[in-house]
């Protein structure tokens, strides 16, 4: 694998790198602050292009790989991970789980709106009772005439109160992943309701919702794929989605790494500046070996996409070592910055909280090392 970028990915990475030091750093903290991120942000990101990488002109798309997409992440993570996180639900999980599914329909009417910002979408897998045990989710889809009824109850979802569509998963068949089927859900159909959750410790500018469908009617042509196959593009979609987390917590890792550097030149104690104590360096260069190793685990994971070649093991083990790496990153750049690593007038205080969940959504730490685990010993841990 060629480890240099090359022409277009390293201009998306100058063009992004301007748009994120533009449009959301000065605005970060203050959308922290307020727990919500502004909203006209969705705009600009389609207006940029950025909501639509890797989906096809043709259908509103800007193109480029999952190292293009990789690139976009990185940056975004550096910049917020809640507008990152917006890109990676929206686009990573939404629209690419429509143009890998959909039918032409589905992709002429979703895909053009999703890349403009002009809509969002929200992944509903998660339930109160089923986190980590998604197979056994209890959301259930009832035939009814040409159509389906959805009733049940999704929780923690990205996006949710500003999402458009949402890709549902429901029970239209028997126990385990063979009885889910997904749905595309507009929002604003009768019985579905949506309550944000406020007071979380990380991403507080972010749209996380509980959602309701209670009796939602949707026909038959708003189901994404076959029946039955949803449990499929669930792990599908979180596969690919794995690899964008990871390079989204190289960008919050490397935004420690550019804090903690800046600060540690400028901070005196005992007359010299603390970057001359052996003990600050270690600090640092912890947290920027770790940022060189997750980027090259988040890049094989596209190269193999990119290559056509699986990807899923990989995907695990880079977001694995990705996200434990943004933990410890955030906490060694609070450690460099002493007490004011602690308030929230300089940033790492809230790249800890953010990162904080990074080792927890799309597949938890453990979840990650049983699927690594499958994979080497051919033992399945979840049966
Ligand atoms: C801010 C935020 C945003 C989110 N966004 C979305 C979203 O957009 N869409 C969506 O569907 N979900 C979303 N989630 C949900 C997220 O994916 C789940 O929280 C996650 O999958 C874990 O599920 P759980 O919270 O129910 O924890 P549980 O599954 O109850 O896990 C609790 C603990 O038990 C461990 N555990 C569970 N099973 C095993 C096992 N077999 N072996 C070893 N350890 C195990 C877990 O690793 C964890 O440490 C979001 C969550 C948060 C916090």
């Amino acid at each position: 694998m060629d480890l240099e970028l090359g022409d277009a990915h390293r201009a998306l990475r100058e063009v992004a790198g301007a748009w994120v030091d533009k449009e959301v750093v000065p605005h970060a903290a203050a959308w922290d602050r307020a727990e919500a991120v502004d909203r006209a942000i969705v705009r600009k990101l389609g207006d940029m292009g950025f909501l639509g990488i890797e989906i096809p002109e043709e259908y509103g798309g800007s193109g480029g790989d999952a190292l293009s997409y990789c690139v976009l992440l990185e940056e975004l993570g550096r910049g917020d991970s809640a507008v990152r996180g917006i890109v990676s639900v929206s686009l990573g999980l939404v629209a690419k789980s429509i143009k890998s599914y959909g039918s032409e329909e589905q992709k002429r009417h979703w895909l053009p709106r999703l890349c403009a910002g002009e809509a969002l979408g929200c992944f509903g897998l998660t339930e109160p009772e089923t986190g980590s045990d998604a197979a056994n989710l209890a959301t259930k889809a009832v035939r009814d005439g040409d159509g389906w009824v959805l009733s049940g109850t999704k929780i923690f979802i990205t996006n949710g109160t500003w999402a458009e569509v949402a890709v549902i998963f429901a029970r239209t068949g028997g126990h385990g992943p063979k009885g889910i089927t997904a749905f595309l859900v507009p929002t604003d159909t009768t019985g579905f309701t949506r309550t944000e959750i406020k007071g979380k410790l990380g991403l507080r500018g972010q749209a996380t919702a509980e959602l309701v469908l209670d009796g939602v009617r949707v026909p038959d042509s708003a189901r994404l794929g076959a029946e039955g196959g949803g449990f499929t593009i669930a792990m599908s979609a979180l596969d690919k989605g794995r690899m964008g987390v990871a390079a989204g917590c190289v960008g919050l890792a490397r935004a420690c790494l550019e804090a903690s550097v800046r600060y540690a030149r400028e901070r005196e104690q005992f007359g010299k500046p603390i970057a001359s104590y052996q003990l600050v360096q270690e600090l640092i260069a912890d947290i920027a070996v770790d940022v060189e190793a997750a980027r090259l685990l988040a890049w094989r994971v596209a190269d193999l996409v990119d290559r056509g070649q699986p990807f899923g093991t990989a995907a695990s083990v880079a977001k694995l070592f990705a996200s434990e790496a943004a933990v410890k990153a955030a906490n060694n750049a609070i450690q460099v910055f002493g007490g004011y690593g602690y308030i929230d007038e300089y940033p790492v205080q809230k790249y800890l909280r953010d990162a904080r969940v990074l080792t927890l959504y799309e597949g938890t730490s453990q979840i990650q090392k049983l699927l690594i685990g499958r994979a080497l010993t051919g033992v399945n841990a979840f049966v």
